[in-house]
């Protein structure tokens, strides 16, 4: 295979395809589309500094290669990251599966059936073996969901103090990332020695570590009671594994638990991405940030799931927000619950035994040799002490290919876990230069702790635990779900292109998939090489001089680029500087990440054509002139246009001071045709979930670089277990933050080279240009450019024909489905609208399939609007449509069984059938329900 045909397969339209949608469109060529469409203020008109495309098979043996590079040793480091044998039943069939890493966030629920059971599951997973009321799913990993606490326990509890009592036996990556969350919300966190120091007269919330980082198991109850008599809320940041031998937090009267799930199966991935946790205790549901799966009931008054609480996000309410995270970890926290699915409660309660098995008879070895072992209660971990010894230790366990943590000169921690072998102990042993023990010894897990309480009672946890039954549960959750395996997912703003093959393959080597986070930089070759060349090809693409990869979604893109322009402004002495003006049209996050950055939010109005208004920009700019800190605009804007006034907007703003952030989100609408980074900006943040091909997986994992202009980049997001000080705050807890997945984006930008990249934006815009074309005499597109033109998207206005005929974008949306399609993005930026991105990887037949559906629901809605069908009872009003509804023996309905089941263009053999009919979210958020509802809640 030549280099160019990668790009040839990645995008979907052929030369003669391209003609006719040029045709439709009214231009001879891409480039005089491009040339019309992109303001020439902005243009760039080079060719990009990449290497030369590679072919998919060179380019997977240069990963081979860089893969080669790394050294997987068995990792007794512990800190929050095991070693973990991922079922092959579940890497298959979930992980290397497009049905579940190829699908969207569920919003359209009754196309997500399967995921969203399979985050229930994930849910009571977390509610049981926490002993609290209600979970989430998901956060992005343990230090940010341990963030995420600190701040809900500052919202939820009566406490007036500003100060955060964090346990010195955190995690040290959990309290650096607590630190510079706290930091620009005035909070005044204090590490304390709690078997030691006393807990200060006055503080919101206290973060204790379930067992500590050195390993000790502690009763925390008496803790527990003295936080709550200070008015103060707990968090115990609890390891899952352990909670199926351990007394729960819930049971000690813990207000919130956190951390991650990663031992249950995801592999370490070099830091991520793994799914981080959060759980609550009865009364702060309301409160709880990111997804909450709930079960609620569809037309039929059957169960079905949906998310609860929210309309897109109850959290991300602009500058009345209190988290920022969007894309989270659906796809890992699938693969964690599913082992808990696979295992069982039995299962996993014979894991932690042999793992804590393991650890016992590792410290028994140790102390009949004579080495000093912490003397207190422990589960997987233990502390060695040798004074003056520990490196010595640590280098010679590494010579037997064994990584131990290195605490300090004369202190060796070691974890084992559900992978730990005999082998490995005799090998710790040896670096100690003890003998060790043969046979069992006795259990070191505290007694009074011990659990008694019951988990994973649930039917699920108990049916499939045969490899036969946990693929077919796997196969017949996937086939309820729509994803890019089946179709189109013309998502707005979401940028749902092919996630190929050949760049999903390196993520489950095991050179890639089983390094620790704080592995010897010797080991780590291959992937700090790999990770340097993205970072400087991402840099290359947006003109920027810095990146860092370290943040796990955009949402934390966004968080570390103003936090960078916060530290910028604080270096010179411009600490005041703290309004953020955000266009009304902007993404929520953005909004959300200014309050996290301790900015002031000020909305800057758009004009009638949705460009930033600029007369309403110069009277903010006014206004705040001395204390404006930065603007964030997301370019080409939300609404899908290139706006023209952009380096206006960027001159202004630098004018007064103050720095410019651009959204990276849409990036796929510039690759090759403009630079952020020249065109005006400072600061912008990437989706690689989304233009730079890693799977949307049902919610995330997501990458979301920052990148910035040479005078930010001191202020980059800094390593977590770094040296401190330094003022770079982390970001996420690993350094590189979602490392286990740039093996992806890096495939990418290595076979399509600086002409498929080009490429692939031409044909991004001429889709959207075509999708326009065609459906514009029968849904007003609502914003457009330069000579009428979109960028890589394009809005339908549906607003005129609700108002006529009762007809809601909602009812179009779930009518799609009939058809054969995911919906367009829905009422996001403008209510009432549809936004349509249909990405370079559709080819012509299926653009075609979607503008045929769109007209063929248009004339549907004339029938609603001229009376011919009923407003309440029409194919509309009752889609989608399922097979059990359609072969009822009751068809009580004003139109036809067929054009309910098959409209027009429906292929009848290859047809998807929603497995429920329009869920009722309103019902699920007055009852609210989030874990495994009993099987009898489906008797019918
Ligand atoms: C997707 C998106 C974000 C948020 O990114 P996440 O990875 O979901 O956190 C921010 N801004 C815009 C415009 C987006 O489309």
């Amino acid at each position: 295979m030549t280099a160019e045909q990668f790009a040839d397969r990645h995008i979907g339209p052929g030369p003669d395809d391209e003609r006719r949608m040029l045709e439709t469109v009214g231009y001879s060529s891409i480039d005089e589309l491009m040339d019309a469409a992109i303001p020439e203020v902005i243009r760039w008109h080079g060719t990009l500094d990449l290497p030369a495309p590679a072919g998919e098979r060179e380019a997977l043996a240069e990963l081979r290669a860089l893969a080669a590079r790394n050294t997987v040793a068995v990792s007794m480091i512990g800190l929050g990251y095991h070693g973990t044998h991922t079922p092959g039943v579940i890497r298959r069939n979930v992980l290397e599966n497009p049905a579940w890493y190829t699908a969207y966030t569920p919003y359209q629920p009754e196309i997500s059936q399967g995921r969203l059971e399979a985050l229930l599951n994930f849910q009571t997973m977390v509610t049981d073996l926490t002993g609290l009321a209600t979970a989430n799913a998901s956060m992005l990993d343990e230090g940010t969901a341990a963030a995420e606490a600190m701040t809900l326990a500052r919202r939820a509890g009566k406490s007036r103090s500003t100060v955060y009592v964090v346990d010195a036996d955190t995690l040290p990556q959990t309290i650096s990332v607590i630190a510079s969350r706290a930091e620009p919300l005035g909070i005044d966190v204090r590490v304390l020695d709690l078997d030691t120091e006393e807990l200060p007269g006055e503080f919101f919330g206290l973060h204790l570590q379930y067992p500590g980082a050195s390993g000790a198991v502690r009763e925390h109850t008496g803790l527990v009671e003295a936080a709550h008599a200070a008015g103060a809320l707990v968090t115990v940041a609890a390891d899952l594994l352990a909670l199926t031998l351990l007394r729960p937090p819930g049971e000690i009267g813990a207000d919130i638990a956190a951390g991650t799930t990663q031992r249950f199966g995801v592999p370490m991935g070099f830091g991520g991405p793994h799914a981080g946790y959060l759980a609550v205790r009865a009364g702060l549901e309301r409160m709880l940030p990111g997804r909450l799966v709930g079960v609620s009931r569809d037309a039929d008054g059957n169960p079905a799931y949906r998310l609860a609480l929210q309309t897109r996000e109850q959290h991300i309410r602009r500058e009345k927000a209190t988290s920022n995270i969007c894309t989270a970890q659906v796809l890992l926290a699938v693969m964690a619950g599913m082992y808990a699915v696979y295992h069982g409660p039995d299962g996993l309660r014979e894991i932690a035994r042999r793992t804590h098995g393991m650890a016992a008879r590792l410290a028994a070895g140790l102390r009949a040799g004579g080495v000093s072992v912490t003397d207190v209660a422990f589960f997987d971990t233990v502390t060695a002490t040798v004074p003056g010894r520990a490196a010595d230790v640590v280098a010679a366990a590494a010579a037997r290919q064994v990584n131990l943590r290195l605490v300090d000169a004369d202190r060796v921690g070691i974890s084992c876990d559900e992978t730990t072998t005999e082998a490995h102990l005799a090998a710790v042993w040896a670096a100690f230069g003890v003998d060790g023990v043969d046979g069992e010894v006795d259990e070191a897990l505290p007694a009074g702790l011990a659990r008694s309480s019951d988990f994973l009672t649930h039917p699920v946890f108990r049916s499939h635990h045969s490899e036969t039954a946990m693929l077919r549960y796997l196969r017949r959750l996937a086939d309820f779900d729509y994803a890019l395996d089946r179709g189109m997912i013309p998502l707005g703003s979401c940028t749902m292109k092919l996630n190929a093959t050949t760049e999903m393959e390196a993520i489950t080597w095991p050179e890639f998939a089983h390094l620790h986070p704080f592995a010897p930089a010797e080991q780590t070759a291959g992937y700090r090489e790999l990770i340097g060349q993205l970072e400087g090809w991402l840099a290359e693409v947006t003109g920027y001089d810095a990146v860092s990869v370290q943040p796990n979604a955009g949402s934390q893109g966004e968080l570390a680029g103003l936090l960078a322009i916060r530290a910028y402004h604080r270096s010179r002495g411009e600490g005041h500087r703290d309004v953020c003006l955000i266009p009304s049209s902007a993404h929520g996050t953005n909004a959300a990440s200014a309050v996290m950055a301790g900015m002031r939010v000020v909305v800057v109005g758009c004009d009638a054509d949705g460009n930033v208004d600029l007369v309403d920009l110069d009277a903010k700019i006014d206004k705040h002139r001395d204390a404006l800190a930065a603007i964030m605009v997301t370019y080409p804007s939300t609404h899908g246009v290139y706006e023209t006034g952009i380096a206006q907007l960027c001159a202004k703003v630098h004018d007064a001071g103050g720095q410019v952030y651009v959204d990276g989100a849409n990036l796929n609408a510039l690759v090759g045709f403009a630079k952020p980074g020249k065109f005006g900006a400072d600061v912008s943040h990437l989706n690689l979930h989304k233009t730079f091909c890693i799977p949307h997986g049902g919610g995330g994992p997501g990458v979301g670089p920052v990148a910035v202009r040479a005078h930010l980049a001191p202020f980059l997001p800094g390593d977590p277990v770094g040296a401190r000080g330094d003022g770079a705050p982390a970001i996420s807890a690993a350094r590189y933050g979602s490392a286990g997945i740039l093996p992806i984006p890096w495939a990418y930008l290595r076979m399509m080279g600086a002409s498929g990249l080009a490429r692939a934006t031409g044909v991004a815009v001429l889709a959207a240009n075509y999708v326009a074309a065609r459906l514009r005499q029968h849904f007003p597109v609502l914003y457009a450019g330069n000579k009428g033109l979109v960028a890589h998207e394009c809005i339908l206005d549906l607003r005129p024909l609700t108002k006529a005929t009762g007809v809601s974008v909602d009812d179009v949306a779930k009518r799609l489905i009939d058809y054969g399609f995911h919906a367009p993005t829905m009422s996001f930026p403008v209510a009432g609208t549809l936004m349509v991105e249909p990405t370079e990887s559709e080819d012509l037949a299926e653009l075609d399939r979607f503008c045929d559906a769109m007209i063929a629901i248009r004339a549907e809605i004339d029938k609603v609007g001229s009376g011919e069908w009923p407003a309440g009872d029409n194919p509309l009003s009752n889609a989608p449509h399922t097979a059990a509804m359609v072969s009822g023996d009751q068809w009580p309905h004003a139109y036809p069984r067929s054009v309910g089941a098959y409209p027009a263009g429906v292929d009848r053999a290859g047809k998807y059938w929603p497995p429920v009919r329009r869920i009722d979210g309103a019902y699920g958020d007055r009852n609210l329900v989030c874990s495994c509802p009993a099987p009898e809640a489906f008797e019918n």
